[in-house]
């Protein structure tokens, strides 16, 4: 059996179907009056300086002010709030840290132990902060649903089943006649349940949310301020930070959480390729169609090929659908201009008909695109640097709604020496393989994007080049 994926072109009805969508993130449309913050003019000591207002950023704010309450936090933001990957990804709060079970065994197969539970308990704390920071978000525990489509897909999800099971998971394996009884797509052969550290959010909500805790917190928060430049330190131990507001920030310490677009560090272009995911989001679904597809569980929903859709209903009933293609551009630009790509989009609307035919007609509101920052192991590194005043926190490669609590409070320890179980980890000491730079880095992407397609085309079976990644424990993906 081929994939389930339409080899001709879009139709016409396909396209028409997100023509009229507004070309913004839904999740930052529909914000009611989000709290607005000051750009920053002058000069301003702080014990911590944090580059990037998303859930990095926001997080090391919060931990920051909740460990030592008398610390003066500054936080700069380029742009709004949330406005990065935070404000525009699917919503899927996920436990793992290693962007999932199998990924963590193969590159951490002697720390995966630790890094699960680290995972989970980061994600019953991010639970429970939720309550004590009084922050609504539409948190939905409901667990994630790994679809299989083709038949080599079905064996793997028994036996991620296992792994995720040995690590305490609460697990269900469901044929084709009960997934289609929770779901009903005509595609799905199969589906791994897994109802452990799984959830969905409004991520625009947790991304406010955080922000407003933490001007609560006494963290000044300063949007429209882009840094442009960190030197230092200087004899009395700051750093300084230079903002393109005419703004400088005289620091102890300074964090960047500024994920894929272009670092303040020139060392971290090695290490981040900026790939950019697209999403749509329908009008709200009637009763008869909700009715038509069933997912009374509402459960978060991937697909399991190399190239995967993610998708999800949203608190209106709106189903979100995201994924595919991951577009990598040469020389990795992060740009408005590509927050709408067409040829996606017509990909997009075409496989969302063809896993609900039920649908057809459905219409879509919002389309949208956001840089993810994929690294060549798939999950969060750090780098110390400017005498271990400063420190970078990023590469989560599209899994980083949850694991960027972690990722935050990692990097607070570093910058603080504070020794911690997560800091004496290779995890967390060591950093992912560098990509080569351009233009070998856009070909071995391209190259490598066009082998992982040609495996899901030919029932999953890699070529040499994605044996001899794999050896390597490279990849790339979203
Ligand atoms: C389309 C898409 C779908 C995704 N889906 C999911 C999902 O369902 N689940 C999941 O777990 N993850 C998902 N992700 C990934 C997830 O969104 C990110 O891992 C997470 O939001 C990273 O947060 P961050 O704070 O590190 O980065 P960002 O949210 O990108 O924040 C970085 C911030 O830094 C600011 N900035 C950059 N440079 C400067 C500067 N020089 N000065 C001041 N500010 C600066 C930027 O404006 C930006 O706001 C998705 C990502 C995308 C793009």
């Amino acid at each position: 059996m081929t994939s389930p994926w339409p080899t001709t072109p879009a139709t016409d009805a396909e396209r028409d179907a997100y023509r009229d969508a507004v070309p913004r993130p839904f999740w930052l449309d529909r914000r009611e009056n989000p709290a607005t913050y000051p750009a920053l003019s002058g000069a301003v000591d702080a014990g911590l300086c944090i580059v990037g207002g998303g859930f990095t950023g926001l997080w090391a704010a919060i931990h920051a002010k909740t460990r030592t309450p008398d610390r003066d936090v500054v936080l700069l933001e380029a742009d709004r709030i949330g406005s990065g990957a935070t404000g525009r990804n699917g919503g899927f709060l996920s436990a793992s840290i290693t962007h999932g079970i199998g990924n963590g065994v193969s590159h951490f197969p002697d720390e995966i132990e630790t890094l699960e539970r680290l995972g989970l308990e980061n994600f019953e704390e991010l639970r429970s902060d939720l309550d004590r920071l009084g922050i609504a978000c539409d948190f939905e525990d409901n667990g994630e649903f790994a679809v299989a489509l083709e038949p080599h897909q079905v064996e793997p999800l028994k036996e991620e089943a296992e792994l995720l099971a040995r690590y305490g998971h609460r697990v269900e394996l469901l044929d084709r006649d009960r997934v289609r009884a929770e779901v009903d797509s005509p595609t799905y052969l199969a589906a791994l349940w897994d109802r452990t550290g799984s959830a969905i959010v409004d991520p625009a909500k947790l991304a406010d949310g955080l922000a407003v805790a933490a001007s609560r917190l006494g963290v000044a928060i300063h949007e429209r301020t882009s840094a442009t430049r960190i030197d230092g330190p200087s004899v009395g131990g700051a750093v300084r930070i230079t903002t393109g507001t005419g703004g400088e920030v005289r620091a102890g310490r300074a964090l960047l959480a500024t994920s894929a677009c272009p670092p303040l560090r020139r060392s971290l272009r090695r290490y981040i390729v900026p790939v950019y995911d697209y999403v749509l989001v329908t009008e709200p679904l009637s009763a008869e169609q909700l009715a038509a597809i069933g997912w009374r569980n509402r459960q978060g929903i991937s697909d399991t090929g190399n190239q995967f859709h993610y998708y999800r209903l949203t608190d209106d009933d709106r189903i979100l659908w995201g994924g595919f293609e991951a577009v990598y551009r040469f020389g990795g630009p992060v740009e408005s201009r590509y927050d709408v790509d067409e040829g996606t989009f017509a990909a997009l609307s075409q496989h969302f008909f063809a896993t609900f035919p039920q649908l057809r007609g459905v219409r879509f509101s919002h389309k949208w695109g956001g840089a993810i920052d994929t690294s060549s192991r798939f999950s969060c590194f750090f780098e110390l640097s400017h005498g271990g005043r400063v420190a970078f926190a990023g590469g989560y490669t599209g899994l980083g709604v949850g694991s960027s609590r972690f990722g935050a409070a990692t990097a607070l320890d570093l910058l603080d020496g504070r020794r911690t179980e997560a800091t004496a980890l290779r995890y967390v000491r060591t950093k992912p393989v560098p990509f080569p730079p351009e233009p070998l880095r856009w070909a071995i992407v391209q190259f490598t994007r066009n082998r992982l397609a040609a495996a899901d085309r030919d029932s999953g079976r890699m070529g040499l080049w994605l044996r001899t990644l794999d050896r390597l424990g490279l990849g790339f993906d979203s």
